[in-house]
């Protein structure tokens, strides 16, 4: 909207809520990273931004029914599934996905009924070795009280004080230069009061660590050096647990619930450098068994097709999970005629975030992103590139945005939410929040949210 001036842009969100996982991935104890929620309120202030809340897109409204009331349409709408490991037992009682775990302590409606079952033993195992993995171990291993002043809803607070988890196991697939977490999230598992971590093996180590990277070599010396505990009766703990590939979970004989994780144990390939970060590893036949009461899966995020893509020319890419796209961010028939890029876009379409570069990367790199995203549209538009209704070089759009669309939105029952309305609820969540000493209590339900606009 800076750069183009008569610029209008909508947004629409399937949830009344804005913020997408700032506010339902990001972890309650981080709440300066949520900070970046005040670019979007000043964004939000302009008079040719509107918030359109509780329309999802390809449901509530098909893409054929916005195309012709605008030139160009981004989807930035995120990685909102998760991959599955595909191995006997995963379906078992106790094993979560990241995802949903995440949700559910941060009040994604769409999770408040998952009723995690933290009293079914002492053994958490997460799979997978990112800072959600991390985030998780974290929530599980902080005593309740310090969670107490975040936004973490009460109903997620009140069952973690009844958790009796005391040790969480961190798998990965390969070795620890090779895992994905950041030594800020590292550092946070260190320092939890009463938590040990035994230091890792010092063979994944070259015998200098002055040598490696600088951020490998930083978070070698934290996992070389661990964290002992002074009072043995207190101790919780975690560990990370490399070269480790599960290939079952199983049950005890007489319940549905999961007992035990079966892993195989990994190699580096021969030709392999363990040191570098892409190295690769093979399967052996090692068996190691976890016992675990809890597993949560954390092997990634995935972007989903949206209804009405295709019709428009996107061929969405199942294999990737994300939008076909030039790296500044137009859509790609992909492969379609030799050579030449623009043989193959799509006019008028553009991606950003997840759903655009996959679900990686932190709330800088997307942002990164998606200005890059924008100026390309920009750029588009300066140089007269076709978009979404150019007919002779002309855009035949209505140009009515909202206002075309919002009577079919509403003939179906749905109730759109403005910015206004966003307030609104801020404020009843604040307030709830307030009463109890925390910074906020989100409404856990859409029928919550809604019902703030009625009274
Ligand atoms: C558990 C977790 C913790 C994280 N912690 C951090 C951290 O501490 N620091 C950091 O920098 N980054 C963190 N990140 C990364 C950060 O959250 C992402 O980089 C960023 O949120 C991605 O932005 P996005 O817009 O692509 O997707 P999202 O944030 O997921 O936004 C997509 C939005 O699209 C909406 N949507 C989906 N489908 C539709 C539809 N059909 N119609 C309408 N709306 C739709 C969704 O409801 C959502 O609001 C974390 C991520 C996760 C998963």
């Amino acid at each position: 909207m800076a750069k183009l001036q008569d610029a209008q842009v909508d947004m629409y969100e399937q949830l009344p809520v804005p913020y997408g996982l700032v506010r339902f991935g990001v972890a309650p104890d981080h709440p300066e990273v949520k900070n970046c929620q005040e670019k979007f309120e000043e964004v939000a202030e302009s008079p040719r931004f509107t918030y359109i809340g509780n329309v999802k897109i390809g449901a509530d409204v098909h893409l054929a029914d916005l195309k012709p009331h605008y030139d160009a349409i981004l989807f930035s709408y995120g990685a909102s599934e998760d991959r599955r490991l595909g191995i006997p037992g995963e379906d078992l009682k106790g094993v979560y996905s990241a995802r949903e775990f995440v949700g559910w302590y941060n009040g994604l409606p769409e999770f408040q009924h998952l009723a995690p079952n933290l009293e079914a033993g002492e053994q958490a195992v997460v799979i997978g070795q990112g800072n959600v993995a991390l985030d998780v171990a974290r929530i599980l291993l902080t005593p309740p009280d310090k969670l107490r002043h975040t936004d973490i809803t009460e109903q997620a607070l009140e069952t973690l004080s009844r958790s009796r988890i005391r040790s969480v196991n961190i798998v990965g697939r390969r070795g620890p230069l090779q895992a994905s977490f950041t030594v800020k999230e590292l550092r946070e598992l260190m320092k939890i009061d009463d938590v040990a971590f035994a230091p890792i093996d010092r063979a994944f180590y070259p015998s200098e660590l002055r040598k490696l990277p600088r951020v490998q070599k930083r978070i070698g010396e934290v996992l070389l050096r661990g964290t002992p505990i002074s009072d043995e009766a207190q101790k919780r703990q975690w560990a990370l647990d490399f070269l480790m590939a599960p290939v079952s979970i199983e049950s005890s004989n007489d319940s549905d619930h999961l007992r035990s994780i079966t892993f195989k144990k990994q190699a580096f390939t021969p030709d392999a450098d363990p040191l570098s970060p892409s190295a690769s590893v093979i399967q052996t036949e090692d068996k190691t068994i976890l016992p675990a009461a809890l597993a949560f899966r954390s092997i990634g995020y995935k972007a989903s097709d949206i209804p009405g893509l295709a019709d428009l020319g996107v061929p969405f890419d199942h294999k990737r999970g994300i939008l076909p796209n030039d790296p500044s961010g137009r859509l790609m028939i992909p492969h379609k005629g030799p050579g030449t890029l623009t043989a193959g876009y799509v006019p008028g379409l553009y991606c950003a975030g997840w759903v655009k570069r996959g679900p990686t990367g932190v709330i800088a790199s997307t942002m990164e992103d998606a200005f890059t995203s924008a100026d390309v549209i920009v750029k588009d538009w300066q140089s007269g590139m076709p978009f979404l209704n150019t007919e002779q070089g002309e855009s035949a759009s209505t140009g009515k945005g909202w206002d075309g669309v919002k009577d079919i939105v509403t003939s179906k029952g749905v109730r759109p939410v403005s910015w206004k309305d966003w307030q609104r609820i801020d404020t009843a969540e604040r307030e709830r929040g307030k009463r109890i000493g925390k910074e906020r209590e989100k409404f856990g339900t859409i029928g919550e949210m809604l019902k703030v606009l009625d009274a």
